[in-house]
């Protein structure tokens, strides 16, 4: 039964994110010399460095920095602390986030850091250690014209703190726009946290209008409770849906009638975990995504729904808030299977499309309200769902491969305007 385990399926996400690419390139019928431009990081950074730990011991941490393409912007993409972090995990993150980028059509090209660790083991004082030092080993790279890093897994508000304060020590003056997702009192946007729930919702609205589903009343299952899981929670719940399902790195929860976010959050804050929630019945991962529901959202880690779990999927809508949750296999048989899919790098746009609010208000030293930023994100969000779907219907293509080809065919385009140097 090992291979029914969808964890187990596992393929090299890099591999994956490639193949994505080549649809994409078939399908625009892309120039061969553009497709080997594209194909592959422009720059990639390994640096080995060194943490004293609070026992006195030092211990040396593996970390990366990938750039993909520069060509319509500084690169932009999130750092992410994982024991799992590896080289190509970088790289496909990195040019999702260039995909991810020109397919909500702002300025930035793709780039992704992370280190390897198990953040979980480390005390506040050897995280702050370990991250002002990557910092510094990745600060050739990284500034507000070149290279703009952001949370991702197991990264926050206060670790995008301490690489602006580490940044800034550099250089003698602070240097708020370095990093996006910062606090609020030093830099960061209003609505910055909550934006990757709130894009992946603004496309569900779209999706769900698209297909003539009442939001209201749908049953939601959601993979992962972090900062893009538990926060679609609450607004879905907002939204009148009922989450039946919620977990996290320990396990799921489940109860028919619904969950509310805001208990189950109050109960993770307390006991670590959501499992145990009261008047829940107890799930795998695996055992979630297959729940009856209308709509899925994957909110965790990637190769979550593989050629194994696919053909069982109920949910009418899967909406990727995490990245590359779906293999290419499984995408195929959701495709044929009729569940509409909203791919990750237009679902979950949401983070990095307020990332660029924030960039944009560091440089004016001017600050939007709230309501400001929901609106216009809703205005992005709204445009590239109209794009992706349009293309999908054009071509008689899946979404993920239309939202591919809109961004594969910006990218193509601007790095041909600017030609080849020398
Ligand atoms: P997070 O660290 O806040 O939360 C991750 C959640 O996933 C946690 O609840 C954790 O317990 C759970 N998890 C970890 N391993 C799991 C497993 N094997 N099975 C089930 N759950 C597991 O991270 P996040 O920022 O919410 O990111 C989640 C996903 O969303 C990632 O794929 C990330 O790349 C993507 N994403 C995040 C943002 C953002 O702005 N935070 C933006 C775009 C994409």
């Amino acid at each position: 039964m090992a291979s029914q385990n969808p964890v187990m399926e596992a393929p090299n996400i890099w591999a994956v994110a490639q193949q994505q690419f080549d649809a994409a390139a078939d399908q625009l019928d892309l120039d061969d010399g553009l497709r080997r431009v594209l194909r592959v990081p422009k720059r990639e950074l390994t640096v080995n460095f060194p943490v004293t730990m609070d026992n006195g011991r030092v211990e040396v941490f593996t970390g990366y920095r990938v750039q993909h393409n520069l060509s319509r912007g500084p690169a932009k993409g999130g750092i992410r602390y994982h024991q799992d972090v590896s080289l190509d995990e970088v790289r496909a993150l990195a040019m999702w986030m260039t995909w991810k980028c020109a397919c909500v059509n702002i300025p930035y090209g793709g780039g992704k850091g992370g280190v390897i660790v198990d953040p979980k083991q480390l005390s506040q004082r050897e995280l702050e250690g370990l991250t002002r030092r990557f910092t510094t080993e990745i600060s050739p790279l990284i500034g507000p014209d070149r290279d703009i890093p952001a949370p991702d897994v197991n990264t926050n508000a206060q670790t995008m703190a301490w690489i602006m304060d580490t940044f800034s020590m550099h250089h003698g003056y602070t240097i708020s726009g370095v990093v996006t997702g910062k606090p609020i009192s030093i830099g960061g946007s209003l609505g910055r946290n909550e934006a990757t729930a709130r894009g992946a919702v603004y496309t569900l609205l779209d999706a769900s209008a698209t297909l003539g589903i009442d939001l209201r009343g749908s049953r939601v299952a959601i993979q992962g409770y972090g900062n893009a899981g538990s926060i679609a929670a609450q607004l879905l719940a907002n939204e009148g849906c009922a989450v039946v399902a919620v977990s996290d790195s320990t396990g799921g929860i489940h109860n028919p009638a619904g969950l509310d976010p805001a208990k189950v959050n109050a109960w993770k804050r307390e006991h670590g975990t959501v499992v145990g929630f009261p008047g829940t019945d107890e799930v795998t991962n695996a055992e979630l995504l297959e729940l009856e529901c209308e709509i899925l959202v994957p909110a965790a880690l990637e190769n979550q729904i593989t050629r194994y779990n696919a053909p069982r999927i109920k949910a009418r809508i899967v909406a990727e808030a995490a990245n590359g949750p779906t293999t290419p296999e499984a995408d195929a048989i959701l495709y044929d299977r009729g569940v509409f899919l909203i791919p990750d790098i237009l679902c979950n746009a949401g983070g990095v499309t307020v990332s660029y609010f924030e960039w944009v208000q560091d440089m004016q030293s001017f600050f939007w309200t709230e309501e400001r930023i929901n609106e216009s994100l809703k205005g992005i969000m709204d445009r590239a769902f109209g794009s992706v779907h349009e293309m999908a219907k054009r071509h008689d293509v899946s979404m993920r491969t239309a939202a591919y080809m809109v961004a594969v065919a910006r990218v193509a385009e601007a790095t041909t305007l600017r030609g080849l140097y020398p």
